[in-house]
């Protein structure tokens, strides 16, 4: 597609300027919100990622051989910038997300600046192991950079997890080829404006737009990079791990997720009922950490299915730049089309709609937008393909079970083990349960409740390998053992 002069353009950062991309050809962006094309950018291929391959290369040596001070100044004065222009930044990600002002302003930018001020800092804290062997000798083990890394990053949290892969990468003193996705790309391109404004080292962050099967898959089998940090899609995931583990090249795959919510009847009610509504529907149930399977025990049955539907029934979906919207838009066409064919599958399947289900037509600015009414369904049994496949949006579905191991057999009954949230006042069961569920993060009485420094990720279909803390930091260093004899 040629470029349209009306547009705002989006261009790639490459060897510390912004340029467009070697093909000159472009991509419609759109404002899920308005279903405008707003913006474009570029449709970069392989000869781009071989000239950032070439910048990084001269930029390379400097960079690892920087104090870890160093670096680590170059990452907050980052953080100092997205901070300074938040609401630049909110605005940017709400126009491109269609996800609520306030929650871009509140959570999304706020989490990209601790992003890089964790790891500027974690940096300075990282030490490797040593190993002694009595009378014989010792080892050390050394953690260097592994040289290039390929950082891919999906559209439901487009800054926020765009920046904690590029910030421990960074840290541990690689240069980085980073390809946010191509439906959300404008904070990313935001960030490479402020790159370029503080003098950021030309060739360490070069920063490429366009699409997964084309940008994205010339990062994955580019012999050069040597690490691959991948969120998206299980699915993607597998494909990248085709290309990626012929080449042994390192890989950590953070992916879809079904996520169970256990709810026993002795928990602290109305809490639960307040987190199970954002632990349900927060951006638009479009958070790989959202519960989307909520097990309730039978003897609550009934009080939550009516307390539960007659609050979402409440909740207002609205134009995203109004405070009051606590829905807002679906983040594509193509996905809109996709989880309205899931409520339609759902009624097939037998699932009795107790609430939404269908899209919300508003009027003025948003009258061409892609909003959909958040959706519950019972009556479904755990084997169908509602229960089984990831949606990704607001929709939930309720089912009863009668006693823990049931309510263990029913969370666990999934391809996926992402995340999980457990409810209950009972100490011993809620150890119980979180010991034997099979997700690789539990929320007990709580959910999304996030300390940087912990293991992030997911078992099964939802992944391989953990980001956060440490285990980022080791991901993106090479450990090399030493031994000396005595
Ligand atoms: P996606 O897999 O379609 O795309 C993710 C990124 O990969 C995009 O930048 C895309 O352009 C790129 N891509 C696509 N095909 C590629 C290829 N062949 N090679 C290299 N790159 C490629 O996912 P999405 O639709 O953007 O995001 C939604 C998915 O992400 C959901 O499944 C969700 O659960 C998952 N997700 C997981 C986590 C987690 O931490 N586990 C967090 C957020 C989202």
């Amino acid at each position: 597609m040629q470029k349209n002069t009306t547009m705002i353009n989006i261009q790639n950062y490459l060897n510390g300027e912004l340029v467009n991309s070697l093909s000159g050809n472009w991509l419609d962006n759109c404002n899920p919100a308005t279903g405008e094309i707003y913006s474009q950018l570029p449709d970069s291929d392989q000869n781009d990622v071989e000239k950032a391959v070439i910048a990084v290369k001269s930029a390379q040596n400097e960079w690892a051989n920087l104090s870890n001070e160093k670096r680590g100044d170059w990452l907050l004065k980052l953080a100092q910038m997205i901070e300074d222009n938040l609401d630049t930044f909110a605005l940017a990600e709400t126009n491109d997300n269609g996800k609520p002002l306030w929650l871009s302003k509140n959570v999304d930018i706020p989490r990209a600046v601790s992003n890089f001020r964790f790891f500027a800092t974690a940096i300075q804290h990282f030490a490797s192991e040593s190993h002694t062997m009595t009378g014989v000798g010792f080892n050390y083990t050394l953690r260097q950079p592994i040289g290039i890394v390929g950082c891919i990053s999906p559209w439901n949290l487009p800054l926020y997890l765009f920046t904690w892969k590029i910030a421990p990468a960074l840290a541990a003193g690689n240069c980085v080829i980073a390809k946010p996705s191509e439906i959300t790309p404008y904070t990313a391109f935001l960030l490479s404006q402020m790159c370029v404004e503080i003098g950021f080292p030309p060739g360490v962050l070069n920063i490429l737009h366009g699409l997964g099967s084309k940008i994205g898959s010339a990062i994955v089998s580019h012999p050069s990079i040597s690490a691959i940090s991948f969120t998206g899609g299980t699915s993607t995931g597998a494909q990248i791990a085709q290309t990626a583990a012929p080449i042994f090249k390192k890989l950590s795959l953070e992916l879809g997720g079904k996520n169970p919510t256990v709810i026993f009847a002795d928990c602290e009610y109305d809490t639960m009922l307040e987190t199970v509504i954002r632990s349900s529907f927060t951006n638009q149930g479009e958070i790989c950490l959202c519960g989307s399977r909520i097990l309730i025990e039978k003897s609550l049955y009934e009080r939550f299915k009516k307390d539960f539907v007659e609050k979402i029934s409440q909740l207002k979906v609205g134009d995203p730049l109004e405070l009051e919207s606590k829905q807002g838009a679906i983040v594509s066409k193509q996905h809109f089309d996709k989880v309205l064919g899931y409520i339609e599958l759902a009624k097939q399947e037998g699932g009795n709609i107790l609430c939404g289900g269908f899209r919300v037509q508003l009027k003025g600015r948003c009258e061409n937008g892609w909003f959909i009414q958040p959706t519950v369904i019972e009556g479904l049994t755990q084997n169908c393909r509602t229960n089984q496949e990831e949606i990704f949006g607001p929709v939930v579905t309720l089912m009863p079970f009668e006693t823990e191991d049931e309510a263990l057999s029913l969370a666990n009954h999934s391809p996926y083990g992402l995340a999980s949230t457990i409810w209950t006042t009972n100490l011993q069961k809620a150890h119980h349960v979180a010991s034997q569920i099979e997700t690789g993060i539990v929320w007990v009485n709580c959910w999304l409740i996030r300390d940087l420094r912990t293991p992030f990720g997911g078992m099964k279909a939802s992944g391989l390998g953990r980001e956060g803390g440490w285990e980022a930091l080791r991901f993106f260093t090479e450990p090399k053992n030493i031994c000396i004899k005595y």
